[in-house]
């Protein structure tokens, strides 16, 4: 490192404030490492504000599992709430469309619900520890999560049923009684349900991601608030150069979520990062009608969560570029039958709109880039980032302190497609 330099140095800088990136930052901390956190924007702002805050026990089949073959001729239609996508990205994007579909085989779907369970069990555990530490525990609520089908489906419910208990994952078969004695304030329109029993789900995600910064900060981290332009190598370690100023450390981590391939490609690496685009609107609910946990709904693809500011309803997926101007498509589809299910006011706020990062075999990056010492990806979290966070930054902080994840890190190593 040359010796005219005059911005700041740490052990650790970690490049994003998304759950994730706050995750490793903290953990890094405890190990008595010196880190400063960067985001443009203040922790817990994007994606994973917006999502529908589910901390799940039961996503170990990602969406690309054999299923979705059947699926397949319905979402080619191009009009059905679960997907949305625009053919010139599909061209473009062509190479990830077959990566991400040749993963839907019966032969891939037990090697990675595998890692995700290891992955998800040791992320909940934290989640359940940090929540209580941040003080933030009023907004945990351990109610389980419904997945519920209007259809006849108790064979598809207990497809599903089978693949968790398979993990030792507990859930409940539900018939129509069963879910209105459940959930009293809503309509009898489903017919099936599958009540996750070991799910959580918390009422403002952006919260609880400030709640875990600010123990971080606690812990004497810091964080600094500026836009990321460039990671470069620089002797043995790295200069970040940021919109005001440089950080310089021994270890760099990559945790900016959807944004995380754009700073690695001037280092030679080509992410193949997909952005499953999603939205949520909120609105005032009914105090005498209200919702006791978050309920999918299987059919009309779409989910309904109690937040702090209203009822979340959080639509399917939108496959094209993160940047594209937003489409209200499948919001505007589902929210007219959410409202067949729960009695809801006027909408608070505008629509959000966010970007789930996706990589072909729908598990996450986590662990060291193959080119680079003392460079760490952390991304890819794709539907369940806000569940699997904790662990994923954890898994980093012992990486870089040189000891083992807490879980079984191999099939998320990066090298496996940089
Ligand atoms: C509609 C929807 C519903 C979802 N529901 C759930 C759910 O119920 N449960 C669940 O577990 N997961 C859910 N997810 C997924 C989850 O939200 C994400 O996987 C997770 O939030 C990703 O976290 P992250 O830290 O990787 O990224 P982010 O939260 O996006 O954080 C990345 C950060 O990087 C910063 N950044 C990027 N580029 C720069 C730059 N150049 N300079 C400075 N800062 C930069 C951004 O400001 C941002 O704060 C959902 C996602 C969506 C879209």
């Amino acid at each position: 490192m040359s010796n005219n330099f005059t911005g700041k140095q740490a052990d650790v800088v970690v490049l994003g404030a998304g759950i994730v990136g706050v995750s490793a930052a903290y953990t890094a901390r405890q190990r008595g490492l010196s880190v400063i956190l960067v985001d443009r924007r203040e922790p817990g702002s994007e994606t994973s504000y917006g999502n529908a805050g589910i901390l799940s026990s039961g996503s170990i089949s990602p969406l690309n599992n054999p299923s979705l073959w059947s699926a397949l001729p319905k979402y080619l239609t191009n009009r059905h709430a679960a997907l949305r996508w625009n053919p010139g990205w599909s061209i473009r994007n062509a190479d990830w469309v077959i990566r991400f579909l040749a993963n839907a085989t019966a032969s891939r779907l037990r090697p990675r619900a595998t890692a995700l369970h290891g992955l998800i069990g040791a992320s909940l555990k934290l989640h359940r520890e940090w929540i209580v530490k941040a003080e933030a525990a009023q907004r945990i609520r351990e109610t389980g999560w419904l997945k519920a089908w209007r259809s006849d489906a108790v064979g598809a419910a207990k497809q599903e049923q089978a693949l968790l208990t398979e993990y030792g994952i507990e859930s409940r078969l539900l018939d129509r009684q069963a879910i209105s004695a459940l959930e009293p304030s809503i309509l009898p329109v489903y017919k099936v349900g599958l009540l996750h029993t070991q799910t959580a789900s918390v009422d403002s995600p952006g919260a609880v991601v400030k709640a875990y910064a600010r123990m971080f900060t606690g812990s004497g981290g810091e964080i600094r608030q500026s836009e990321i332009k460039a990671i470069v190598p620089d002797g043995e370690g790295w200069r970040v150069v940021l919109g005001d100023g440089e950080i310089r450390a021994r270890d760099v981590v990559v945790a900016l979520g959807p944004w995380s391939a754009d700073l690695l490609r001037p280092l030679g690496y080509r992410v193949p990062l997909a952005y499953e685009r999603g939205y949520h609107r909120e609105f005032k609910p009914n105090p005498a009608r209200s919702l006791q946990r978050p309920i999918h709904d299987a059919e009309g693809s779409f989910l309904m969560s109690p937040m702090e500011n209203g009822i979340r309803v959080t639509s399917g997926v939108e496959l094209t570029d993160r940047d594209a101007p937003s489409s209200f498509a499948q919001l505007d589809q589902v929210v007219p039958l959410a409202r067949g299910v729960v009695e809801f006011g006027e909408a608070v706020g505008d629509p959000w709109r966010g970007a789930r990062p996706t990589l072909p075999d729908s598990l996450p990056m986590i662990g060291p880039a193959p080119r680079h010492a003392g460079l760490w990806l952390a991304f890819g979290n794709q539907h369940i980032g806000f569940t699997t966070g904790p662990a994923t930054g954890t898994a980093i902080a012992a990486m870089i302190g040189g000891t083992a994840p807490p879980f079984d890190a191999t099939p998320f190593a990066p090298s496996r497609y940089l």
